[in-house]
């Protein structure tokens, strides 16, 4: 076995490999980026060498620069992780060049998997099912057309270079053919540096379900059964499960021996997925091969007990397979949820910031001894840590969230509570997504198919509901709570002085106070303010929701321990916990996270309010969202326009209450720095 190892990746699958080679004794090194400095791999590894800038052109996928390092610490083996450099033959034959192993398959079987087109032709001749299509050589657009025509429509463009779900187009007509091809090429050309493409006809409600295979240097060749990927956003995947709902033994069966003749074919070593697509009839199509460990392996780590990296190892280093085929067994359920930096109510974009706040489930610490497998229930592969940004240089992910029951039933309520307990102040995620997704009924019932997430729009999406009076209780106590601590530390020596604190204790007469809050408008949707009136009693307060029907409650604290409160509201406990973030109040309670932006009247008193406010570009960017309407008036703070730069989003607010007089662009239009996008008329 390898003494010393490098890592070529960043983020939770850099950490996920260290942790392995940490449990068997293998020293490990990390390489990083300027922006990585102070990320958690370089923490997590033995030693950590600087690449260079952030692009990872400049950095990760820097493989010159990766062997010199290997070389220079001594490393005997690279492990390229996913994404970046892992199917890149070229650097696979490099590190074999410079005397290092590379811990992936031979740069033979990358190259015969690169090309969808090439892969097709060759799983053709080892009699692996493919789905209808055209993936030959000839691109001259007439011929597309004409074998389009023969798949019969809808037909899928897909790049034959492509990859992340990127270079594909449904085409539902043959009208529409040459229109799609074209910016099918252009896509491809632009993301892969090849425009070459195939065409297959696109299923109607498919399922992606994917084989685990791993083969070694000695001529074995198993698979690790299946994973159900089926849902998925922009052709990406959000929840993988494994096994497979509703798969039989004997399609189990088929499937893995289709995944390791396609293994086979190319002559493979170490870990692969072999990607079907399948009918909910149970027929199934050889789609793609992915000549790398994947991202969704932990929930086949948890029902079969194997460390995958552990596995990929032992076979770089020339030793055999550690189990046979008829030595795998399924132990019961795992579902993996992809914890992302985005907004799905904006159609998933990415968003960038710092996270300010991070509360995890309770779950087994992988580095701790929680070997998968193991049925420890939650599992969390993370690459960051609270205080630490998402950056717009890498993939958004947050973490990976996975969890394992005894069966689905079990690892779905595992997985809604994780995500209830979940926490992420300081930018977007999907965490309130995800939970409505699994606890869905369509994803509950196991009714899956690629097109759940649409299918399911009105379900997925609903309208904003105002916010419950327990979570503005919970934050008017946070609040209050918070100003008695901050006088009491203040007042000092003068603590028993009444008049020196500001607990709202009056003479003669009741102090009622007004606290003014309102949903936060960044999230894009129509904001809605909330009057709350606290009358301070001896031991609680009166609180009351102006406008509201209902009639004032008693409100008392009954205990808090940091930002974790329980309050009476009339007869209701209400437990949550309460994180500021300057004027935002994240109210977590009831498995929802609320975002209360609050109006502080002491922060902005003596701010002169500038005259005109800033209605242009503050960059070049496309406009990806439009809520302003002509002649319509706007409160203070409305979100306006909505931005996307450098796959980050910039909300253009109203800068007081005021009339817009016309909106400039429309959704999709490119625009140049500091154009004028709205015309705006304080009120
Ligand atoms: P697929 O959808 O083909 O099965 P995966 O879901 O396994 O692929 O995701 C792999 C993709 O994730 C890579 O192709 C790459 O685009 C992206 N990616 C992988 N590793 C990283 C990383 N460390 N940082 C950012 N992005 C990554
Ligand atoms: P990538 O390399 O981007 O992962 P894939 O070929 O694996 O590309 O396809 C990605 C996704 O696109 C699949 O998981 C599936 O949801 C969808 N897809 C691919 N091929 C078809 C098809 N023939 N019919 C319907 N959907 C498809
Ligand atoms: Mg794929």
């Amino acid at each position: 076995m390898f003494k010393k190892i490098l890592i070529a990746n960043r983020g939770e699958i850099a950490c996920r490999v260290a942790a392995t080679a940490r449990r068997l004794g293998i020293k490990t090194v990390a390489v990083y980026s300027e922006a990585d400095a102070n990320a958690r791999h370089v923490a997590v590894c033995d030693e950590a060498v600087l690449l260079g800038p952030a692009a990872a052109k400049e950095s990760y996928l820097r493989g010159d620069k990766i062997i010199a390092v290997a070389k220079a610490t001594g490393a005997e083996a690279i492990h390229p992780g996913y994404g970046f450099l892992s199917e890149n033959a070229e650097f696979a034959d490099a590190c074999h060049e410079a005397g290092l192993v590379f811990i992936g398959p031979p740069a033979s079987a990358m190259r015969a998997m690169g090309s969808k087109s090439a892969a097709k032709s060759l799983m053709e001749k080892a009699s692996v099912p493919l789905v209808p299509g055209y993936h030959g050589d000839n691109q001259d657009a007439d011929f597309l057309q004409t074998q389009a025509d023969r798949i019969g429509y809808p037909v899928l463009l897909k790049a034959s270079a492509g990859g992340g779900g990127k270079g594909m187009r449904v085409v539902e007509s043959s009208e529409a053919f040459r229109d799609a091809l074209a910016s099918c090429k252009r896509e491809a050309i632009s993301s892969f540096g090849d425009d070459k493409v195939l065409a297959e006809k696109y299923l109607q409600r498919p399922r992606h379900i994917e084989i685990q295979v791993f083969a070694d240097t000695h001529g074995n060749c198993i698979h690790l059964f299946e994973r159900d990927c089926s849902v998925q956003r922009r052709h990406q995947k959000v929840l993988e499960e494994a096994p497979a709902p509703g798969m039989t033994a004997e399609r189990r069966a088929a499937m893995g021996e289709a995944a390791v003749a396609a293994a086979k074919a190319v002559g493979y070593v170490g870990a692969g997925t072999v990607e079907f697509i399948a009918n909910q009839d149970g027929s199934f199509y050889f789609m793609e091969m992915n000549t790398r460990l994947q991202v969704e392996h932990p929930v086949t780590e948890m029902i079969t007990g194997a460390d995958l990296v552990e596995w990929q190892l032992r076979v770089a280093a020339g030793e055999p397979l550690p189990k046979k085929q008829h030595e795998l067994a399924i132990n019961g359920h795992a579902i993996e949820a992809r914890v992302y930096a985005e907004n799905p109510e904006k159609g998933f974009l990415p968003s960038i910031g710092t996270l300010r706040h991070l509360g995890t489930p309770d779950a087994v610490n992988f580095e701790l001894g929680g070997i998968p497998g193991h049925p420890a229930g939650v599992r969390i592969d993370a690459g960051v840590r609270e205080g630490d940004a998402i950056s717009p240089f890498y993939d958004p992910m947050i973490a990976k969230l996975i969890v394992w029951g005894a069966d689905r039933k079990q690892a779905l309520a595992r997985m809604a509570q994780a995500l209830s307990q979940y926490q992420i102040v300081g930018l977007a995620s999907n965490i309130a997504f995800l939970n409505r997704l699994v606890q869905g009924e369509a994803f509950a019932t196991a009714d899956l198919d690629t097109g759940l997430i649409e299918r399911n729009h009105d379900a997925l999406f609903p309208a904003a509901q105002p916010a419950a009076s327990g979570a503005l209780a919970l934050a008017a106590v946070a609040l209050i709570e918070a100003e008695k601590d901050r006088s009491a530390a203040q007042s000092g020596a003068n603590a028993a002085d009444p008049w020196g604190q500001a607990l709202g204790w009056r003479m003669n007469q009741p102090y009622v106070r007004k606290l003014s809050f309102a949903d936060d408008y960044a999230a894009g949707l129509p904001s809605k303010a909330y009057g709350v009136e606290v009358t301070y009693l001896n031991d609680g307060w009166m609180f009351n929701l102006s406008g509201s029907e209902a009639s004032p409650q008693l409100l008392t604290l009954m205990s808090q321990q940091g930002a974790d409160i329980s309050v009476k509201l009339g007869d209701t406990a209400v437990h949550g916990s309460v994180r500021r973030d300057g004027e935002l109040f994240h109210v977590f309670t009831n498995g929802l996270h609320y975002t209360l932006h609050y109006n502080d009247p002491m922060a902005h008193a003596g701010e002169s309010e500038a005259e005109g406010g800033r209605l242009t570009a503050p960059m070049p960017g496309k406009v990806v969202a439009v809520l302003a309407e002509k002649g319509k008036e706007v409160k203070k703070g409305d979100a306006l326009v909505i931005m996307e730069a450098m796959k980050m989003e910039h909300t253009i607010a109203a800068p007081h209450d005021g009339v817009v007089d016309d909106v400039l662009y429309a959704v999709g239009d490119q625009v140049a720095d500091g154009a004028p996008l709205l015309a705006f008329r304080a009120a």
